[in-house]
């Protein structure tokens, strides 16, 4: 019933204490042991219900924890090791500005890109090393088509407010993201997939995405 009890780490920890969270909300308590046990997880949330540290917490701890292959370097290409798709610049850059204080001294390091605002900026930002991209759709994809950004070193895929993804049309940007993460050199990929709501073209996308996945509504 508290942070303390879940396996997160010393650091990680520390930093959620930092942001006085103390007990965990219903969506993180079912969430988290699930993601932090590798499975692939569908969960219905609201705004305001905490999913962004359900999603920030395992994979911040994943990436603190795991082995992962040397990442290509001396490139101008990035290779995040973990990417949280949102619908939204404002959602986009509240998702940043907390995986931060969750990542606060871990070594974990997070960039944001988003349309809308200058692209050059945001590539001198990556450059400077990226482990968790989060990332509006047409923006990643953009910088996808240049070579900006890799995402075959993908370990940890998180969408957010899935439902809100595809009513703004964003669909087949998501599908050409995920396309490019199933390649033969990819390891395991651990894919969490947050929505208010449950149409069917979101249990296609899950069908799509997910791999023996754990649907929880809370
Ligand atoms: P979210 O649904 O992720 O946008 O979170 C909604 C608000 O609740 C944000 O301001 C979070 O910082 C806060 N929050 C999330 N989880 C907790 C928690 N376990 N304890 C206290 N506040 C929290």
């Amino acid at each position: 019933n508290t942070f303390a009890e879940i396996d997160l780490g010393e650091a990680l920890n520390l930093n959620i204490r930092r942001c006085k969270y103390v007990k965990p909300t219903p969506v993180q308590r079912y969430t988290i042991p699930i993601s932090l046990a590798g499975r692939d997880l569908m969960a219905c949330a609201q705004t305001g219900s905490g999913k962004t540290a359900a999603f920030c917490f395992p994979i911040i701890s994943g990436i603190m924890t795991g082995n992962f292959a040397q990442r290509p370097r001396g490139t101008r290409t990035v290779y995040p090791l973990a990417l949280i798709l949102s619908p939204t610049r404002e959602l986009s850059c509240q998702i940043h500005e907390e995986a931060k204080k969750f990542a606060y001294q871990t070594g974990v390091k997070v960039v944001v890109v988003y349309g809308g605002a200058p692209i050059n900026q945001q590539l001198r930002e990556l450059e400077r090393g990226v482990d968790i991209l989060v990332a509006t759709p047409g923006r990643l994809v953009d910088m996808l088509e240049r070579a900006k950004v890799s995402l075959q070193m993908i370990r940890y895929l998180a969408l957010d407010e899935a439902d809100r993804m595809l009513d703004m049309g964003f669909e087949p940007q998501i599908r050409k993201i995920v396309e490019q993460m199933d390649m033969p050199q990819r390891g395991e990929r651990q894919t969490m997939l947050f929505s208010a709501t449950f149409p069917k073209e979101i249990q296609r996308l899950a069908s799509d995405f997910l791999s023996n996945y754990i649907f929880l509504t809370v």
